[in-house]
């Protein structure tokens, strides 16, 4: 057989694209990112008849046929189409404080792995980073780090990036999930694990990570009355990129 690399068995199933659901029609599909179509055409030497797998990032997984493979139309027929069953229903939305540098590519990159649906970069009283505006450009960056990351782990749903909210404005979409956490070093009564044990139903789960220099008092006692669960994750201090990928991690094995 083939050579493996990675955790897979073989090279071409190995390598999943992305092709949002607009450029698939009945058994047709095509790849409409250049640099995939350079990807798949230059580096990775496609030819027609190759069978390659790619998903919608709406949770549908496909496995289909080239037919013709150029740098400026791949076009794919479809053989089979399956529904990505990980998922589980379980939507976690991570709500990260805004962090300097490549940081946030980190937390977005390792977050997509664990199986987030939604990103809500955040900015608190300590947030440094970006507490002006954030720029298109990075946003932008972020969403395509989820994309590779979704393709990376082997997700068919895609994470979305959405805007930056206050912290305070968050609290206002409070009633759009069933529970929020939030990670605070400071709680010495609760922890992630047997809170989130008693929202086991839970199916839209929000999760709140703080800048370097903490959440502010203010805001602990106002998201504490607006009824989130401040929780702890441990006796070490972590640094907040850390904190979001151990946060998740203890979610995702409830
Ligand atoms: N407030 C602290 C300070 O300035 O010394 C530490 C902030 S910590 C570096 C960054 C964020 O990670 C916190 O706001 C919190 O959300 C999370 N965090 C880090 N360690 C944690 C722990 N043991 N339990 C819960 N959350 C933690």
């Amino acid at each position: 057989g083939m050579v493996g690399w990675g955790c897979g068995t073989g090279k071409i199933m190995d390598n999943w694209y992305y092709i949002p659901p607009e450029h698939i029609e009945g058994d047709r599909a095509y790849i409409s990112d250049p640099n995939e179509r350079r990807h798949l055409v230059r580096v990775l030497r496609n030819k027609p008849g190759d069978v390659i797998v790619f998903v919608d990032g709406d949770g549908w997984k496909y496995e289909g046929i080239i037919a013709r493979s150029d740098p400026e139309v791949v076009e794919i027929t479809v053989e089979t189409r399956s529904r990505d069953e990980a998922e589980g229903g379980v939507e976690i939305t991570l709500a990260p404080a805004i962090l300097k540098g490549s940081r946030m590519d980190t937390v977005i990159e390792k977050a997509t792995e664990l199986g987030i649906s939604f990103v809500i970069p955040m900015r608190t009283k300590h947030t440094v980073a970006g507490q002006g505006s954030v720029s298109a450009h990075r946003l932008d960056r972020w969403q395509r780090i989820a994309q590779s990351a979704m393709k990376q782990s082997h997700r068919a749903r895609l994470p979305r990036v959405l805007p930056v909210l206050d912290f305070e404005i968050l609290i206002e979409k409070l009633p759009e999930y069933d529970v929020a956490f939030l990670a605070w070093e400071d709680e010495s009564q609760a922890n992630l694990v047997s809170t989130a044990a008693r929202y086991s139903d839970a199916k839209r789960l929000l999760l709140l990570i703080g800048p370097e220099g903490g959440f502010d008092r203010q805001e602990i006692e106002r998201g504490r009355q607006a009824g989130i669960h401040t929780v702890s994750l441990g006796p070490r201090r972590l640094r907040s990129d850390t904190a979001s990928i151990v946060a998740l991690a203890l979610l995702v094995s409830r």
